[in-house]
Protein backbone atom coordinates (compact mmCIF):
# COMPACT_ATOMS: atom_id res chain seq x y z
CA UNK A 1 0.00 0.00 0.00
CA UNK A 2 1.19 3.04 -1.20
CA UNK A 3 1.14 5.67 2.50
CA UNK A 4 3.45 8.25 0.88
CA UNK A 5 3.12 11.51 3.05
CA UNK A 6 5.51 14.45 2.94
CA UNK A 7 5.83 16.78 5.98
CA UNK A 8 7.81 20.00 5.88
CA UNK A 9 8.01 22.26 8.66
CA UNK A 10 7.78 26.00 8.46
CA UNK A 11 7.36 25.90 4.13
CA UNK A 12 8.05 28.90 2.61
CA UNK A 13 4.72 28.84 0.52
CA UNK A 14 6.02 31.35 -2.37
CA UNK A 15 5.80 28.17 -5.09
CA UNK A 16 2.47 27.28 -3.36
CA UNK A 17 0.74 30.43 -4.33
CA UNK A 18 0.05 31.94 -7.88
CA UNK A 19 -0.44 35.67 -6.44
CA UNK A 20 3.29 35.33 -5.22
CA UNK A 21 2.61 35.93 -1.56
CA UNK A 22 5.96 35.22 0.26
CA UNK A 23 4.42 33.65 3.50
CA UNK A 24 5.12 30.63 5.13
CA UNK A 25 2.97 27.82 6.71
CA UNK A 26 3.54 26.58 9.91
CA UNK A 27 3.34 22.75 8.36
CA UNK A 28 2.94 21.24 5.27
CA UNK A 29 1.75 18.10 4.27
CA UNK A 30 1.46 16.23 0.90
CA UNK A 31 0.33 12.94 0.84
CA UNK A 32 0.33 10.66 -2.77
CA UNK A 33 -2.66 8.64 -1.50
CA UNK A 34 -6.16 7.63 0.73
CA UNK A 35 -3.49 5.90 3.34
CA UNK A 36 -1.06 8.65 2.95
CA UNK A 37 -3.70 10.69 4.03
CA UNK A 38 -4.89 9.01 6.88
CA UNK A 39 -1.88 9.01 7.93
CA UNK A 40 -1.83 13.08 7.85
CA UNK A 41 -5.43 12.93 9.70
CA UNK A 42 -4.06 10.87 12.42
CA UNK A 43 -1.21 13.89 12.88
CA UNK A 44 -3.24 16.43 13.02
CA UNK A 45 -5.97 15.02 14.94
CA UNK A 46 -5.37 17.64 17.77
CA UNK A 47 -5.23 20.86 14.84
CA UNK A 48 -7.51 23.78 14.97
CA UNK A 49 -6.48 25.27 11.76
CA UNK A 50 -6.27 22.95 8.42
CA UNK A 51 -6.31 24.43 5.11
CA UNK A 52 -6.54 21.75 1.94
CA UNK A 53 -4.55 23.58 -1.06
CA UNK A 54 -4.56 22.49 -4.96
CA UNK A 55 -2.22 24.64 -6.83
CA UNK A 56 -3.10 27.59 -4.45
CA UNK A 57 -4.32 29.74 -8.05
CA UNK A 58 -7.23 30.64 -6.34
CA UNK A 59 -6.12 32.04 -2.80
CA UNK A 60 -4.46 34.65 -1.23
CA UNK A 61 -2.66 34.45 1.99
CA UNK A 62 -3.22 37.55 4.14
CA UNK A 63 0.07 37.01 6.36
CA UNK A 64 1.55 33.43 7.58
CA UNK A 65 -0.26 30.70 8.64
CA UNK A 66 -0.19 29.58 11.63
CA UNK A 67 -1.53 25.78 10.85
CA UNK A 68 -1.49 22.72 8.71
CA UNK A 69 -1.55 22.97 5.17
CA UNK A 70 -2.53 19.87 3.14
CA UNK A 71 -2.05 19.17 -0.64
CA UNK A 72 -2.93 16.10 -2.83
CA UNK A 73 -0.45 14.48 -4.75
CA UNK A 74 -2.89 11.74 -5.95
CA UNK A 75 -2.39 11.08 -9.36
CA UNK A 76 -3.67 9.06 -12.13
CA UNK A 77 -6.56 9.24 -15.11
CA UNK A 78 -8.46 6.11 -15.88
CA UNK A 79 -11.03 5.06 -18.34
CA UNK A 80 -13.45 3.01 -15.78
CA UNK A 81 -16.27 2.22 -17.80
CA UNK A 82 -17.72 3.22 -21.36
CA UNK A 83 -20.36 2.33 -23.97
CA UNK A 84 -20.94 3.98 -27.10
CA UNK A 85 -21.34 7.37 -26.04
CA UNK A 86 -20.01 7.86 -22.63
CA UNK A 87 -16.49 7.16 -21.04
CA UNK A 88 -16.40 7.78 -17.15
CA UNK A 89 -12.70 8.79 -16.17
CA UNK A 90 -11.83 8.73 -12.68
CA UNK A 91 -8.62 11.35 -11.76
CA UNK A 92 -6.65 11.88 -8.76
CA UNK A 93 -6.92 14.90 -7.15
CA UNK A 94 -3.75 16.36 -7.32
CA UNK A 95 -3.38 15.80 -11.29
CA UNK A 96 -2.99 19.52 -12.86
CA UNK A 97 -6.51 20.28 -14.58
CA UNK A 98 -5.05 21.06 -17.90
CA UNK A 99 -3.34 18.12 -17.98
CA UNK A 100 -6.48 16.16 -17.56
CA UNK A 101 -8.03 18.30 -20.41
CA UNK A 102 -5.25 17.93 -22.58
CA UNK A 103 -5.90 13.64 -22.08
CA UNK A 104 -9.51 13.76 -22.61
CA UNK A 105 -8.80 15.83 -25.83
CA UNK A 106 -5.78 13.68 -26.98
CA UNK A 107 -8.42 10.42 -27.28
CA UNK A 108 -11.18 13.32 -28.73
CA UNK A 109 -13.68 13.10 -25.80
CA UNK A 110 -15.79 15.84 -25.66
CA UNK A 111 -17.14 18.09 -22.14
CA UNK A 112 -13.74 19.81 -20.60
CA UNK A 113 -12.43 21.35 -23.95
CA UNK A 114 -14.04 25.07 -23.29
CA UNK A 115 -11.97 24.71 -19.81
CA UNK A 116 -8.86 24.56 -21.31
CA UNK A 117 -5.93 25.98 -19.10
CA UNK A 118 -7.77 27.17 -16.41
CA UNK A 119 -5.11 26.61 -13.82
CA UNK A 120 -4.91 24.48 -10.62
CA UNK A 121 -5.68 20.34 -10.02
CA UNK A 122 -8.56 18.31 -10.42
CA UNK A 123 -9.75 18.71 -6.65
CA UNK A 124 -10.11 22.14 -6.84
CA UNK A 125 -12.68 21.86 -10.29
CA UNK A 126 -14.70 20.04 -7.69
CA UNK A 127 -14.71 22.25 -5.05
CA UNK A 128 -14.77 25.94 -7.20
CA UNK A 129 -17.46 24.04 -9.77
CA UNK A 130 -14.39 25.93 -12.03
CA UNK A 131 -16.37 27.41 -15.26
CA UNK A 132 -15.37 29.51 -19.13
CA UNK A 133 -16.66 30.05 -22.00
CA UNK A 134 -19.74 28.43 -21.22
CA UNK A 135 -19.42 25.02 -19.64
CA UNK A 136 -19.04 24.95 -15.58
CA UNK A 137 -17.43 21.50 -14.18
CA UNK A 138 -20.87 20.69 -12.92
CA UNK A 139 -21.50 19.88 -16.24
CA UNK A 140 -19.23 16.96 -16.13
CA UNK A 141 -18.92 15.50 -12.60
CA UNK A 142 -20.46 12.43 -12.28
CA UNK A 143 -18.91 11.40 -8.61
CA UNK A 144 -16.92 13.09 -6.29
CA UNK A 145 -14.46 10.87 -3.54
CA UNK A 146 -13.35 12.92 -0.08
CA UNK A 147 -12.65 11.88 3.42
CA UNK A 148 -13.46 13.73 5.91
CA UNK A 149 -11.09 15.43 7.62
CA UNK A 150 -12.65 14.90 10.98
CA UNK A 151 -13.30 11.16 11.24
CA UNK A 152 -11.45 9.75 8.39
CA UNK A 153 -14.47 8.58 6.89
CA UNK A 154 -14.98 8.08 3.20
CA UNK A 155 -17.76 9.59 1.00
CA UNK A 156 -18.61 9.60 -1.98
CA UNK A 157 -20.98 12.27 -3.47
CA UNK A 158 -23.36 11.93 -6.62
CA UNK A 159 -23.58 15.77 -8.46
CA UNK A 160 -26.88 16.71 -6.91
CA UNK A 161 -25.29 16.09 -3.49
CA UNK A 162 -22.57 18.38 -4.31
CA UNK A 163 -24.79 21.22 -4.42
CA UNK A 164 -23.79 23.29 -7.22
CA UNK A 165 -24.11 26.51 -8.57
CA UNK A 166 -22.10 29.16 -10.02
CA UNK A 167 -18.56 28.88 -8.44
CA UNK A 168 -20.48 27.11 -5.76
CA UNK A 169 -20.84 24.12 -4.29
CA UNK A 170 -21.34 22.68 -1.33
CA UNK A 171 -17.36 21.95 -0.29
CA UNK A 172 -17.55 25.66 -0.25
CA UNK A 173 -20.54 26.00 2.10
CA UNK A 174 -21.66 23.68 4.89
CA UNK A 175 -18.63 21.44 4.34
CA UNK A 176 -16.16 24.39 3.83
CA UNK A 177 -13.00 22.71 5.10
CA UNK A 178 -14.45 19.56 6.37
CA UNK A 179 -13.46 17.48 3.32
CA UNK A 180 -10.27 16.14 1.26
CA UNK A 181 -11.13 15.64 -2.01
CA UNK A 182 -9.41 12.49 -3.42
CA UNK A 183 -10.66 11.60 -6.85
CA UNK A 184 -13.03 12.77 -9.17
CA UNK A 185 -14.88 11.23 -11.66
CA UNK A 186 -15.85 12.92 -14.89
CA UNK A 187 -18.47 11.76 -17.25
CA UNK A 188 -16.87 12.66 -21.09
CA UNK A 189 -18.88 12.25 -24.33
CA UNK A 190 -17.55 10.31 -27.63
CA UNK A 191 -19.61 12.16 -29.82
CA UNK A 192 -19.10 15.59 -28.27
CA UNK A 193 -21.96 18.82 -29.49
CA UNK A 194 -19.45 21.59 -29.71
CA UNK A 195 -19.89 24.59 -27.80
CA UNK A 196 -18.75 27.48 -29.17
CA UNK A 197 -21.25 30.07 -29.34
CA UNK A 198 -19.75 31.73 -26.04
CA UNK A 199 -17.20 34.58 -26.37
CA UNK A 200 -15.35 34.98 -29.18
CA UNK A 201 -14.60 31.22 -29.94
CA UNK A 202 -16.72 31.30 -33.37
CA UNK A 203 -14.77 34.34 -34.43
CA UNK A 204 -11.60 32.99 -33.98
CA UNK A 205 -12.11 29.58 -35.55
CA UNK A 206 -13.46 31.33 -38.09
CA UNK A 207 -15.43 29.64 -40.93
CA UNK A 208 -13.33 26.43 -40.49
CA UNK A 209 -15.44 23.30 -41.20
CA UNK A 210 -15.34 19.48 -39.29
CA UNK A 211 -14.44 21.10 -36.27
CA UNK A 212 -12.86 19.18 -33.49
CA UNK A 213 -12.33 19.35 -29.59
CA UNK A 214 -8.84 20.40 -29.87
CA UNK A 215 -9.77 23.13 -32.39
CA UNK A 216 -12.17 24.38 -29.64
CA UNK A 217 -9.11 23.69 -27.26
CA UNK A 218 -6.46 25.28 -29.20
CA UNK A 219 -8.74 28.50 -30.07
CA UNK A 220 -9.75 28.53 -26.13
CA UNK A 221 -5.80 28.88 -25.32
CA UNK A 222 -5.04 31.31 -28.13
CA UNK A 223 -8.01 33.57 -26.59
CA UNK A 224 -7.02 33.06 -22.71
CA UNK A 225 -3.11 33.46 -23.54
CA UNK A 226 -4.14 36.81 -24.97
CA UNK A 227 -6.11 38.56 -22.55
CA UNK A 228 -4.96 36.97 -19.19
CA UNK A 229 -1.88 37.46 -17.58
CA UNK A 230 0.50 34.17 -16.62
CA UNK A 231 1.10 33.98 -12.76
CA UNK A 232 4.67 32.61 -13.53
CA UNK A 233 5.26 36.37 -14.65
CA UNK A 234 2.26 38.60 -13.21
CA UNK A 235 0.72 37.15 -9.99
CA UNK A 236 -2.56 36.49 -10.13
CA UNK A 237 -5.64 34.56 -9.37
CA UNK A 238 -7.86 35.00 -12.19
CA UNK A 239 -11.05 36.56 -11.73
CA UNK A 240 -10.81 38.29 -8.50
CA UNK A 241 -14.38 39.15 -8.49
CA UNK A 242 -17.64 37.14 -8.96
CA UNK A 243 -20.04 38.02 -11.33
CA UNK A 244 -22.90 40.01 -9.39
CA UNK A 245 -26.53 38.67 -10.40
CA UNK A 246 -29.18 41.94 -10.06
CA UNK A 247 -32.84 41.77 -10.29
CA UNK A 248 -34.60 42.74 -13.41
CA UNK A 249 -35.77 46.00 -11.69
CA UNK A 250 -32.06 46.95 -10.93
CA UNK A 251 -30.97 45.81 -14.67
CA UNK A 252 -33.45 47.94 -16.25
CA UNK A 253 -32.19 51.18 -14.22
CA UNK A 254 -28.60 50.52 -15.05
CA UNK A 255 -29.35 49.79 -18.50
CA UNK A 256 -31.10 52.80 -18.86
CA UNK A 257 -27.66 55.06 -18.51
CA UNK A 258 -25.57 52.35 -19.90
CA UNK A 259 -27.51 51.10 -23.57
CA UNK A 260 -24.84 48.97 -24.82
CA UNK A 261 -23.76 46.88 -21.71
CA UNK A 262 -23.79 43.69 -21.53
CA UNK A 263 -25.53 41.22 -19.93
CA UNK A 264 -26.76 37.13 -19.88
CA UNK A 265 -30.00 36.12 -18.25
CA UNK A 266 -29.59 33.49 -15.60
CA UNK A 267 -32.34 32.38 -13.30
CA UNK A 268 -32.18 33.87 -10.14
CA UNK A 269 -31.66 37.59 -12.70
CA UNK A 270 -29.70 39.23 -15.29
CA UNK A 271 -25.81 38.64 -14.60
CA UNK A 272 -23.66 41.80 -15.63
CA UNK A 273 -20.08 41.27 -16.00
CA UNK A 274 -17.93 42.96 -13.13
CA UNK A 275 -15.14 43.37 -15.41
CA UNK A 276 -17.25 45.86 -17.55
CA UNK A 277 -18.39 47.64 -14.42
CA UNK A 278 -14.74 47.32 -13.40
CA UNK A 279 -13.65 48.58 -16.44
CA UNK A 280 -16.31 51.69 -16.51
CA UNK A 281 -15.29 53.08 -13.24
CA UNK A 282 -12.08 53.86 -15.00
CA UNK A 283 -10.08 50.76 -12.68
CA UNK A 284 -8.82 48.93 -15.97
CA UNK A 285 -4.87 49.27 -15.40
CA UNK A 286 -4.41 51.27 -12.82
CA UNK A 287 -2.39 50.73 -9.83
CA UNK A 288 -2.93 51.46 -6.01
CA UNK A 289 0.96 50.34 -4.55
CA UNK A 290 2.24 46.99 -6.09
CA UNK A 291 -1.31 45.72 -6.91
CA UNK A 292 -2.97 46.48 -10.23
CA UNK A 293 -6.38 46.24 -12.09
CA UNK A 294 -4.70 44.19 -15.13
CA UNK A 295 -4.91 46.45 -18.47
CA UNK A 296 -6.46 43.86 -20.69
CA UNK A 297 -8.93 42.47 -18.03
CA UNK A 298 -10.43 44.31 -15.95
CA UNK A 299 -11.78 41.45 -13.57
CA UNK A 300 -8.41 40.14 -12.75
CA UNK A 301 -5.95 42.06 -9.86
CA UNK A 302 -2.40 41.32 -10.65
CA UNK A 303 0.62 41.85 -8.22
CA UNK A 304 3.26 44.15 -10.18
CA UNK A 305 6.08 42.66 -7.92
CA UNK A 306 6.35 42.07 -4.13
CA UNK A 307 3.04 43.45 -3.32
CA UNK A 308 1.83 42.54 -0.14
CA UNK A 309 -1.82 40.97 0.78
CA UNK A 310 -2.87 44.32 2.12
CA UNK A 311 -1.79 45.90 -0.96
CA UNK A 312 -4.49 43.45 -3.30
CA UNK A 313 -6.90 43.72 -0.07
CA UNK A 314 -6.90 47.86 -0.66
CA UNK A 315 -7.07 47.69 -4.37
CA UNK A 316 -10.13 45.27 -4.11
CA UNK A 317 -11.89 47.20 -1.53
CA UNK A 318 -11.77 50.53 -3.79
CA UNK A 319 -12.67 48.57 -6.88
CA UNK A 320 -15.88 47.54 -4.80
CA UNK A 321 -16.34 50.69 -3.59
CA UNK A 322 -16.50 52.25 -7.03
CA UNK A 323 -18.35 50.18 -7.97
CA UNK A 324 -21.36 50.47 -5.77
CA UNK A 325 -21.37 54.28 -5.53
CA UNK A 326 -21.59 54.37 -9.07
CA UNK A 327 -23.97 51.51 -10.07
CA UNK A 328 -25.34 50.60 -6.51
CA UNK A 329 -23.98 47.00 -6.79
CA UNK A 330 -22.21 44.73 -4.76
CA UNK A 331 -19.18 42.73 -6.50
CA UNK A 332 -17.78 40.53 -3.53
CA UNK A 333 -14.17 38.57 -4.07
CA UNK A 334 -14.11 35.34 -5.73
CA UNK A 335 -10.40 34.54 -4.37
CA UNK A 336 -10.48 32.74 -0.97
CA UNK A 337 -9.07 35.12 1.38
CA UNK A 338 -6.42 33.14 3.53
C1 LIG B 1 -4.72 33.12 -14.73
C2 LIG B 1 -5.89 32.45 -14.04
C3 LIG B 1 -7.05 32.19 -14.77
C4 LIG B 1 -8.15 31.58 -14.16
N1 LIG B 1 -9.25 31.33 -14.90
C5 LIG B 1 -10.32 30.72 -14.33
C6 LIG B 1 -11.49 30.42 -15.11
O1 LIG B 1 -11.55 30.69 -16.30
N2 LIG B 1 -12.54 29.82 -14.49
C7 LIG B 1 -12.49 29.47 -13.16
O2 LIG B 1 -13.47 28.90 -12.67
N3 LIG B 1 -11.39 29.73 -12.41
C8 LIG B 1 -10.32 30.35 -12.97
N4 LIG B 1 -9.21 30.63 -12.20
C9 LIG B 1 -9.22 30.32 -10.76
C10 LIG B 1 -8.58 28.96 -10.41
O3 LIG B 1 -7.80 28.49 -11.48
C11 LIG B 1 -9.65 27.91 -10.06
O4 LIG B 1 -10.43 28.35 -8.98
C12 LIG B 1 -9.01 26.57 -9.70
O5 LIG B 1 -9.98 25.58 -9.55
C13 LIG B 1 -8.19 26.61 -8.43
O6 LIG B 1 -7.49 25.41 -8.37
P1 LIG B 1 -6.31 25.18 -7.36
O7 LIG B 1 -5.91 23.75 -7.46
O8 LIG B 1 -5.23 26.17 -7.58
O9 LIG B 1 -7.05 25.43 -5.98
P2 LIG B 1 -6.66 26.37 -4.75
O10 LIG B 1 -6.67 27.79 -5.18
O11 LIG B 1 -5.44 25.87 -4.09
O12 LIG B 1 -7.92 26.10 -3.81
C14 LIG B 1 -9.20 26.53 -4.19
C15 LIG B 1 -10.23 25.99 -3.18
O13 LIG B 1 -10.31 24.58 -3.31
C16 LIG B 1 -9.99 23.93 -2.07
N5 LIG B 1 -9.27 22.69 -2.43
C17 LIG B 1 -8.31 22.56 -3.38
N6 LIG B 1 -7.96 21.26 -3.53
C18 LIG B 1 -8.71 20.56 -2.63
C19 LIG B 1 -8.81 19.17 -2.30
N7 LIG B 1 -8.11 18.21 -2.93
N8 LIG B 1 -9.67 18.82 -1.31
C20 LIG B 1 -10.43 19.75 -0.67
N9 LIG B 1 -10.38 21.08 -0.95
C21 LIG B 1 -9.52 21.47 -1.92
C22 LIG B 1 -9.19 24.94 -1.28
O14 LIG B 1 -9.35 24.73 0.11
C23 LIG B 1 -9.84 26.25 -1.72
O15 LIG B 1 -11.05 26.45 -1.01
C24 LIG B 1 -8.08 31.22 -12.79
C25 LIG B 1 -6.91 31.47 -12.06
C26 LIG B 1 -5.82 32.08 -12.68
C27 LIG B 1 -4.56 32.32 -11.89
Amino acid sequence: MNISLKKVMNCNMLKYNTFGMNVTARCFMEYGSEAGLLKAIEQIKDESNVLHIGGGSNLLFKGDFDGVVLHSAIKGIKAEEENDDDVLVRVGSGEVWDDFVEYCVERGWGGVENLSLIPGEVGASAVQNIGAYGVEAKDVIALVEGIELKSGQKRVFGTLECDYSYRQSIFKNSLKGKYAITFVTYRLKKHPVLKTEYGNIKAVLGARENLTVRDVRQAIIDIRNAKLPDPKVLGNAGSFFMNPVVDKEKFFEIQKDYPSMPYYEVENGVKIPAGWMIEQCGWKGKSLGRAAVHDKQALVLVNLGGATSDEIVALSDAVCKSVADKFGVSIHPEVNFI
